[in-house]
């Protein structure tokens, strides 16, 4: 039954049922945290085997000395594995260091500076920078986009991607736009991913800018929640076909998969953009840290390595994917006030509340001891303009914390819907 159809009466009844449950959550002093997509210790420890790699004596990959200075591009052997996860050749692919956030924020601030090898001039020398933002999204990539002075526009990202209609539209008027972020796989936060017909449009669509980007950030490109690894589309591929072989800046990392910062990061592109990239970064480093590729290399073994790898980590996050739907129909299902995504990988969960109640959830949440990420912070600037988008992040504490900290946020969400209501 939709809250609304309540008679006042009941709706009234009801908000005091909840407040009166919501009042002995304070005494139960609980310190819970759904703020941050990392992974959790059990996580980690299927990682254990890589602190003691590549070990003594092992510092050689091929006729590489990993212990020395140089070799830009990274370990051809850990680059092969990402490559064929990816479905490009090695060549395509260079291992950095250990974030694929660093690269991003690299990326930017060298077009910025010197622009692409597609510019007509540096970025700093338009008129106007302005970047399309799917909504909702990931906020350290609205982060570097705000920090540089690009003027970030938002479009509605749906369960297969942006609105392609709207992004097509914007890039082919207006030539100030250079770029677009793509979470294409298990999307931050709802868990999209994007369908060939999105791909497609991506790679093929006429922009104003010569030299528009697409962001390409496969952080989840492995990170199943079911027994299936996703497609992953060679974007190189069919943008070449299109015309546009520089068009996609494809990054990963293997932040979520070993130790989130101390893991190896990874940009795919063309050649052309590969050699941009390495040699701007050739002039602020001597070469990447290639002990801990190696001790990737060693502890991965190839590309079946990481999928095997990756379903042991389902394993322990799966069951709380799980326990945060269950909680969330317990106490929501049956007044229709929220929707939230049911992802098949990654690291979120979207929730959706009454529109003007995201802000007041997430305040319920945190008087009583359950941390949530700010609500609007999957949004550029911070502004939701609905307050509606609440992102969930159930992989850190153990199940049990879960369930009870997604019980919370149901009644949390349950209650500012009530009150709205009676407002
Ligand atoms: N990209 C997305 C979409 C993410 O959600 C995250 C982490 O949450 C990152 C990148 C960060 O990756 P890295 O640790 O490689 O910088």
């Amino acid at each position: 039954m939709a809250l609304s159809d309540l008679p006042a009466d009941d709706l009234a009844r009801l908000e005091s049922r909840l407040a009166a449950e919501y009042d002995t959550l304070a005494d139960k002093g609980l310190a819970l945290d759904l703020t941050r997509g990392k992974p959790s210790p059990e996580q980690l420890d299927l990682s254990e085997g890589l602190l003691s790699l590549p070990g003594e004596g092992d510092h050689l990959a091929g006729k590489t000395d990993v212990r020395n200075y140089g070799g830009g591009a990274g370990l051809p052997e850990l680059r092969s594995i990402i490559a064929e996860l990816l479905g490009v050749e090695t060549g395509r692919v260079i291992a950095q260091d250990n974030a694929s956030l660093s690269i991003m924020y690299d990326l930017l601030v060298f077009s910025v500076l010197f622009g692409t090898p597609d510019s007509q001039r540096p970025w700093k020398d338009e008129p106007a920078l302005r970047w399309l933002c799917p909504v909702p999204g990931y906020d350290r990539h609205f982060s570097i986009t705000q920090a540089l002075g690009i003027e970030m526009i938002p479009v509605p990202l749906g369960p297969t991607g942006p609105d392609m209609d709207e992004v097509e539209r914007l890039v082919a008027a207006d030539p100030s736009i250079k770029g677009i972020w793509c979470v294409p796989i298990f999307a931050n936060p709802t868990g999209a991913v994007y369908d060939d017909h999105t791909v497609s449009r991506l790679a093929r669509m006429a922009t104003a800018a010569p030299d528009f980007r697409v962001v390409w950030d496969n952080a989840y490109v492995v990170h199943t929640l079911t027994e299936d690894f996703p497609k992953v589309p060679d974007v190189d591929a069919l943008a070449a076909e299109a015309g546009h072989p520089n068009r996609f800046w494809q990054v990963c990392s293997t932040s979520k998969i070993t130790f989130a910062g101390a893991g190896v990061s990874f940009l795919s592109s063309s050649s052309a953009n590969l050699d941009w990239y390495l040699g701007h970064t050739s002039v602020r480093t001597i070469g990447p840290n290639k002990v801990n590729q190696l001790a990737h290399a060693r502890f991965f073994g190839d590309a079946e390595g990481v999928r095997a790898h990756m379903l042991r980590h389902r394993e322990v996050i799966a069951p709380k994917f799980e326990a945060a739907t269950a909680a969330l129909t317990r106490r929501l299902g049956e007044y229709d006030v929220a929707r939230w995504t049911r992802p098949e990988g990654g690291y979120f969960i979207d929730l959706e509340v009454v529109d003007g109640t995201a802000t007041e959830t997430v305040r319920l949440a945190k008087e009583v001891g359950v941390a949530l990420t700010p609500a609007g912070s999957a949004y550029p600037y911070g502004q939701d303009p609905d307050d509606r988008h609440i992102r969930l992040a159930p992989t850190l504490p153990p199940l049990a914390e879960v369930e009870t900290a997604m019980d919370v946020v149901g009644l949390c969400a349950l209650l500012a819907a009530c009150r709205a209501a009676l407002a």
